[in-house]
């Protein structure tokens, strides 16, 4: 089923968005070698709760920390352990909170020390694949719109889309009705309405798109090896366009259509 959100229920998921930002803001001075992602998840779970919020993948589906770390070739759902952070790397902080029953639900891809030409260009692409995604959020459009031009422009940059991997509606749980593909033709399904609160979140590979489950149940790696990566807002849906949840910049916060 798929809600819509009263203004009450919004105003909870916009202080939730905002933890969320914070969240991300307190680790950007971390991002060094050396740091453990440990170190990250800590200080991750220790921003959300001073807020007054609780992790939302904490527990999630059984996951055993408050946020995912994902090194390089690891997509998404990366377990926080003593891995350092090396020169060179990129590191996705996929980061959730959960304030007074409602979520928000952001991940960004860091850059760690020097990291090479190539590597830079999958984080843009993927980043901006999420704002060209987002152009298309607006009330009366399909869901599907939004689907399309992320796929679009990130096949027409050469790079590949995990097929299993998908946004979601948010709201009293992380992840709702509908699935947000990112891929898949225009102008099909659900169509978009005020107040319908949904994660975008484009996952890019380098390489081809097949991924594995490594050994720990949980790390989506990709199976050639290849880099990736995530980058994701919450957003709720506006006559217009549309508001993203997840930010502290206020120029982000409306966006017309
Ligand atoms: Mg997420
Ligand atoms: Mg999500």
């Amino acid at each position: 089923m798929i809600t819509t959100k009263s203004p009450r229920e919004i105003e909870y998921m916009r202080e939730a968005g905002r933890i969320v930002a914070l969240a991300h803001e307190a680790i950007k001075p971390y991002m060094k070698p050396g740091v453990t992602t440990a170190q990250i998840n800590q200080i991750c779970e220790e921003t959300i709760l001073a807020h007054g919020a609780a992790p939302s993948f904490k527990g999630l589906y059984g996951f055993p920390a408050a946020v995912c770390t994902s090194i390089n070739s690891t997509l998404v759902h990366g377990i926080p352990s003593n891995t350092q952070l090396k020169n060179g790397d990129v590191i996705s902080v996929d980061i959730g909170a959960c304030y007074h029953g409602y979520h928000g639900d952001s991940a960004w891809t860091y850059t760690v020390g020097e990291v090479d030409e190539k590597t830079l260009d999958l984080l843009k692409v993927t980043e901006e694949a999420l704002y060209v995604g987002l152009s298309y959020a607006k009330a009366g459009n399909h869901l599907s719109d939004i689907s399309h031009a992320i796929g679009e422009y990130v096949f027409q940059h050469g790079y590949s889309i995990p097929r299993d991997y998908t946004g979601h509606g948010i709201g009293t749980q992380v992840h709702e009705d509908p699935d947000v593909p990112n891929f898949g033709p225009a102008g099909r399904g659900v169509i978009l309405k005020e107040g319908m609160t949904i994660a975008v979140e484009p996952m890019v590979h380098a390489g081809k798109p097949q991924t594995r489950v490594l050994a720990d149940g949980w790390g989506v790696v990709t199976k050639d090896g290849s880099m990736t990566a995530h980058y994701e807002h919450t957003i709720v849906i506006r006559k217009d366009g549309y508001e993203i949840l997840t930010t502290l910049n206020k120029e982000e916060l409306l966006k017309n259509g």
